[in-house]
């Protein structure tokens, strides 16, 4: 049963979410403040966070960024108050999978969390090491190494280079980005770009001359590999 850790602070919406999500079939863990769910999350192992953004004593985007810097990538799908176009972009930059917008409606958020579920479950498909320019990357454990030591990743830079190395040597366009990595038409180019940006620096000899991620004008990207 996937086990879902929910950070929110108020009470009528933990209990409809409950409710609703353990009817679904999933096992539901509470937190009711930024610095208790940033504790359950360093403690526990759970398949999926749904991390509001406004909580008292430490917001969504200070969890989530603190959680990745401990280099655990359990996805998390950031709760954002309607019209924060801004804090979308931020939040998935600082290492979220996804996020809904309040008020959301319930249908919507289920299908993204098992979207994110199916999406962690489809990467074990594949159990080898491949070799991406200055890193060995093990796509099944979000696992990525340099010379040994662990490189930090966030869960979506995971995805987008795996869709890039599952379409090596072949050009990807933005919009196929933003539909297969994101499942989202409302983010901008500038995001994939930034993530790409972020990529190439962990990636190349060379971030500003880059050989291995190289740029398509006009179009989108390319991964070149054997
Ligand atoms: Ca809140």
């Amino acid at each position: 049963m996937p086990k879902i850790l929910l950070v929110e602070d108020e009470p009528n919406m933990r209990i409809g979410l409950k409710d609703n999500m353990e009817f679904e079939g999933y096992d539901v863990e509470f937190a009711n403040d930024g610095e208790e769910g940033l504790k359950k999350i360093l403690e526990n192992k759970y398949d999926l966070i749904l991390l509001d953004v406004m909580l008292p004593k430490m917001s969504g985007f200070d969890v989530c960024k603190k959680v990745r810097q401990q280099n655990n990538l359990t996805p998390i799908i950031l709760l954002t108050a309607k019209g924060e176009e801004v804090d979308k972009v931020l939040g998935l930059e600082l290492g979220a999978d996804d996020y809904v917008t309040k008020p959301f409606s319930l249908r919507e958020l289920l299908a993204r969390i098992k979207a994110i579920l199916r999406r962690s479950e489809s990467s074990v498909v594949r159990n080898e090491i491949v070799k991406i320019g200055r890193l060995e990357v093990h796509f099944e454990s979000y696992n990525a190494v340099e010379d040994e030591a662990s490189v930090q990743m966030s869960h979506k830079e995971f995805e987008l280079l795996k869709y890039l190395f599952d379409h090596k040597n072949q050009t990807v366009s933005r919009d196929d980005l933003l539909k297969n990595v994101w499942q989202d038409v409302y983010l901008t180019s500038r995001t994939i770009d930034n993530f790409i940006v972020r990529l190439r620096q962990k990636i190349e000899s060379d971030a500003n001359n880059p050989k291995i991620i190289i740029t398509v004008h006009g179009i989108g990207y390319k991964l070149i590999a054997q």
